[in-house]
């Protein structure tokens, strides 16, 4: 923690990052960036949420234990929180 914020209104060019929330709440396969702590990243395949350190395997993971924010879905994503973006790259 303690990066930049960005919230969903400055969407620059990059990716649209979702809090935890949005992503239980729309459902949709998300991942989050790099940089979380130590290598690890964690992916959510619309139900539950999966742990990913390199030479690991994924392991099942609480959501109690996965980043607040920070959250990336696919770049062809048209949820409510994706679509504007995809408008504006269209
Ligand atoms: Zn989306």
């Amino acid at each position: 923690m303690g990066g930049r914020m960005l919230t969903t209104e400055e969407s620059f060019d990059g990716p649209v990052e979702l809090t935890l929330e949005q992503v239980v709440t729309l459902r949709r396969p998300a991942w989050t960036s790099s940089e979380q702590q130590d290598d690890t990243e964690f992916y959510f395949d619309g139900v539950h949420f999966w742990r990913q350190r390199p030479g690991w395997l994924h392991q099942l993971t609480p959501p109690s234990e996965v980043p607040a924010d920070g959250w990336l879905h696919s770049g062809e994503c048209s949820c409510a929180v994706c679509r504007p973006r995809t408008r504006l790259t269209a």
